[in-house]
């Protein structure tokens, strides 16, 4: 199912910024619980999402509250020096979210955004996950 083979694989995923974090491997524990068939950061997607459910055309993004600022969340503090360099920081990555998710909802991806904070319960996260896919037909 995967092209690319195990070592290629790892060093792409090293070469990405905060991949194979604690709260992804927390996902990916609760989708192999859900027994469905899921790939991680498809290089060829936009915003290489953190797990695909290929087919249910689910993207799924495991954010950390405070790179991706997470509204109303204590995680998503504003560090007390250099404000305007971590201001445009903060801005360019939540607009690059956004860009992302737009362009998966154009080539027709349902996109999930799970919090960092929001891991701590699991079984709600299995919740949340099992409803996206609930509400999604099978591509074939
Ligand atoms: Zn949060």
């Amino acid at each position: 199912m995967d092209k690319l083979d195990p070592e290629r694989r790892s060093q792409n995923m090293a070469r990405v910024h905060g991949k194979n974090t604690e709260p992804e491997m927390r996902v990916r524990r609760i989708a192999h619980r859900i027994g469905l068939r899921f790939r991680l950061h498809r290089a060829d997607l936009p915003g290489r999402p953190d797990l695909v459910f290929p087919r249910y055309r689910l993207a799924v993004f495991v954010h950390g509250c405070f790179w991706h600022r997470h509204t109303d969340c204590s995680r998503a503090s504003m560090p007390a020096t250099r404000r305007e360099f971590w201001k445009a920081k903060f801005e360019a990555n939540v607009a690059r979210d956004r860009t992302q998710q737009a362009a998966l909802l154009a080539l027709g991806w349902t996109v999930l955004v799970l919090w960092e904070c929001e891991l701590k319960d699991e079984s709600s996260i299995e919740k949340r996950l099992r409803a996206a896919i609930d509400r999604l037909c099978p591509s074939n």
